[in-house]
């Protein structure tokens, strides 16, 4: 694969696709983490004289609703307009960066056609086009290839440094790199999608020097993560399992779940995989429920040993669970974190998350440790642990389908 380092692209224009998918609220960005990830990449190409095209989705845009409900179809274009970005990409870069408010037509190909060497532009937001999603969906030269060529006709060359989406074979993802490859034209990656890759490949193809190698899986459902399961399964020493995709688990094995959230058509496979498993799979000792999630309706919360009582549903591991599966983790030489333990947004329920994150951070020196994303990165952020990981994924969802699908991913393969 060509990196970014490696591209001549001196008075070229290049279509770089970022991630600036960020938090916006009333036009203000929550948080910028993401624009500032992408930094590195732009600034090789502004300071090697390219001309720097920016291609990002922003939010989910659900085109079947500019028939069905006109207003709320406008409202998703207001509330994905990528203009403010634009804006904190000028503060941080410390030049002006251009904004095109449309994704097709006379205005963008006039700001096209007008950059200057070493300047950017910002395109509005891809999902402002049917066929940036439609594009896998569609044989031949449908709406989104013909998408994706009209982006690709604006590049010498193309750069993914969007880890969050390459899960995704959208147009901007895999059908602009797809098309310039047919012309010859270069494509490579960035220097986050490079990282992100070589880490996670670490993940993927185990090496001795790595094992023991502990995974940890939480968070919410068990059918979300059931790919990464089986594939870590073959891979990993042992799993450790919590947060509420515990208690399907549990259920399967027989014990009381309560109103815990267990997803009944998962039971069978969760039984197979406790049956595969060969004991890697460690699951929680003991729990911390409530008598209801919302807090404000909430009378009592307890620790209880294995069986949640009727009435009461898991929202935490429990002390001893979080000691044994500290243990497991001072074992290990590699480490890969989905999801969290429980329910850390709220503070009664965060010290399963918590005991986690401590015992990867006293793994540092020692051990390799990578936190898939999502949540969980979300998680380690809010709790002061984000330097002391190996790698702390920007995509939840990326690093997920990477391992399930043993390195592969649609919008990297492409560019191979
Ligand atoms: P996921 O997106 O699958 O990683 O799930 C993350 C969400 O799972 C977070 O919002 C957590 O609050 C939630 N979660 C974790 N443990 C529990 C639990 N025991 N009961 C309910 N929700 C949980």
């Amino acid at each position: 694969m060509l990196t970014v380092k490696e591209l001549n692209v001196q008075g070229k224009r290049v279509v770089v696709r970022v991630d600036f998918n960020v938090p916006i609220k009333e036009g203000v960005i929550r948080d910028d983490n993401r624009v500032v990830a992408a930094l590195p990449t732009i600034k090789e190409l502004l300071s090697k004289g390219a001309k720097v095209i920016l291609l990002s989705h922003l939010g989910k845009v659900k085109h079947k609703l500019k028939e069905e409900d006109p207003a709320k179809f406008e409202k998703q274009l207001k509330d994905g307009n990528l203009a403010p970005v634009a804006v904190r990409l000028g503060e941080l870069l410390g030049q002006e960066v251009l904004f095109s408010s449309v994704t097709r037509g006379e205005e963008l190909e006039q700001k096209i056609a007008a950059l200057k060497d070493g300047q950017a532009l910002l395109v509005q937001n891809t999902r402002y086009e049917k066929g940036e999603e439609g594009f896998a969906k569609e044989e031949g030269e449908g709406k989104g290839h013909d998408l994706a060529k009209y982006w690709a006709s604006f590049a010498d060359a193309y750069v993914m440094d969007a880890f969050g989406s390459a899960h995704r074979a959208h147009a901007s993802t895999y059908g602009i790199p797809e098309a310039l490859k047919a012309e010859g034209k270069p494509v490579a990656v960035g220097y986050l999608v490079e990282k992100e890759v070589a880490n996670l490949t670490r993940c993927v193809d185990v090496k001795k020097e790595d094992r023991p190698y502990v995974a940890i899986l939480g968070g919410l459902k068990v059918s979300d993560k059931i790919k990464v399961i089986e594939s870590l399964l073959k891979k990993c020493d042992k799993i450790l399992i919590g947060g509420a995709m515990a208690y399907t688990f549990a259920r399967a094995l027989g014990k009381g779940t309560g109103e815990s959230p267990v997803e009944l058509d998962q039971l069978d496979y969760a039984s197979n995989c406790l049956l595969k498993a060969n004991g890697k799979i460690v699951l929680p000792v003991d729990s911390v429920i409530g008598d209801n999630f919302d807090p404000a309706s909430r009378t009592t919360t307890q620790v209880v040993d294995s069986d949640v009582p009727e009435g009461f549903q898991g929202l935490d591991i429990g002390p001893k669970t979080r000691e044994l599966f500290a243990k497991e983790i001072s074992k290990a030489k590699m480490i890969f974190w989905n999801g969290p333990m429980g329910v850390f947004e709220q503070e009664e329920f965060q010290k399963g998350t918590i005991a986690v994150c401590e015992a990867i951070v006293g793994l540092e020196g020692k051990a390799f440790t990578v936190c898939g994303g999502g949540d969980s990165a979300a998680a380690v952020k809010q709790f002061g642990y984000k330097d002391k990981f190996s790698h702390v994924s920007t995509g939840g969802g990326a690093s997920l389908e990477m391992i399930e699908n043993d390195g592969h991913l649609p919008g990297i393969d492409v560019l191979r």
